[in-house]
């Protein structure tokens, strides 16, 4: 089957950089555990293991706990802050009880934290757009008590008209195009900024989307991703956007893909792209069993 291939499958930078630091600190101890899932890849997670590095999959507000019962273990080691982010409360925390860790924190997400402070913005006046359950999200609202909270499907259905001035916040793998539009046609006194967060590495895949749909001409899209990845979801629902519900396929490993052989006519072309933290060894396996197809 005609196969065309994103040109940025694959890690992101920030994805790469987190797990490389990662592996080269564990080197210093017995165990390290991560303070969340550094990355929404399960393949990625046990591979992890071969070095010693576990992941803390609580919730976030039990870490501290996690961390308790890591110390009266007695045992040597270490920690790491996923790429999403943390909280300074709980880095003042673990330096207080003296445990080696590092900061594994994507830079593009400390550069969007850097504009939040400068900004100094007044936390009632900010509509955070992303998903509240997803850990970059939980820690920004902790980080910054922005105080509305609301889904990119959703800030339509918002009456904004109570406030004076309002600022938009979105999560890093939120798009939000057409806000600005939607915002000067609906409530055009309404006084508002846009600071968008969108990450540049998320937005080449969306390009990618639509330039297959449109100038290449693909029949349908594969969207490689972890079922937890927020950009591996929203590109999914991009791609839908894009191509139609019945031409897009969402696959996490090989073993998915006989399942969608019967709905692929081998004539057509097929356009394959990724989330961000989807890793060479996973993709590979599922291209070479589409280029036998
Ligand atoms: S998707 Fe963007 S923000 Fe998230 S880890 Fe990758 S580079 Fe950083």
């Amino acid at each position: 089957m005609k196969t065309l291939l994103s040109k940025n499958l694959g890690f992101c930078f920030g994805v790469k950089e987190a797990i490389k630091k990662t592996i080269e600190f564990s080197k210093k101890h017995e165990s390290t555990y991560i303070l969340g899932e550094l990355i929404h890849n399960s393949h990625i997670v046990e591979e992890l293991k071969k070095y010693n590095i576990f992941t803390l999959e609580t919730p976030y507000e039990k870490l501290k706990s996690n961390i308790d019962d890591l110390i009266h273990s007695n045992k040597d080691f270490g920690l790491v802050f996923t790429a999403h982010g943390h909280e300074q409360k709980l880095e003042q925390y673990i330096k207080e009880k003296n445990i080696d860790y590092i900061d594994a924190t994507c830079p593009y997400i400390n550069k969007i934290h850097e504009r939040f402070f400068k900004y100094n913005l007044n936390p009632t006046d900010v509509f955070y757009i992303g998903d509240k359950n997803h850990i970059e999200s939980i820690i920004n609202l902790k980080l910054f008590k922005f105080k509305n909270l609301t889904s990119s499907k959703k800030y339509r259905e918002i009456n904004f008209f109570n406030n004076e001035k309002i600022t938009f916040i979105n999560q890093s793998t939120y798009k939000i195009d057409g806000l600005k539009e939607y915002l000067l046609r609906v409530c055009p006194t309404l006084n508002f900024e846009i600071m968008d967060n969108f990450c540049p590495s998320v937005n080449n895949k969306y390009r990618e989307v639509k330039l297959a749909s449109l100038e290449q001409a693909c029949d349908y899209i594969i969207v490689i991703t972890d079922s937890k990845s927020s950009n591996g979801n929203q590109l999914f629902n991009y791609s839908i956007f894009c191509f139609g519900k019945d031409n897009v396929f969402k696959i996490s490993d090989k073993n998915e893909l006989p399942s969608i052989f019967p709905k692929l006519d081998k004539n057509k072309t097929v356009f394959v792209t990724s989330a961000t933290s989807m890793d060479d060894k996973t993709i590979n396996d599922i291209l070479e069993l589409l280029r036998n197809y």
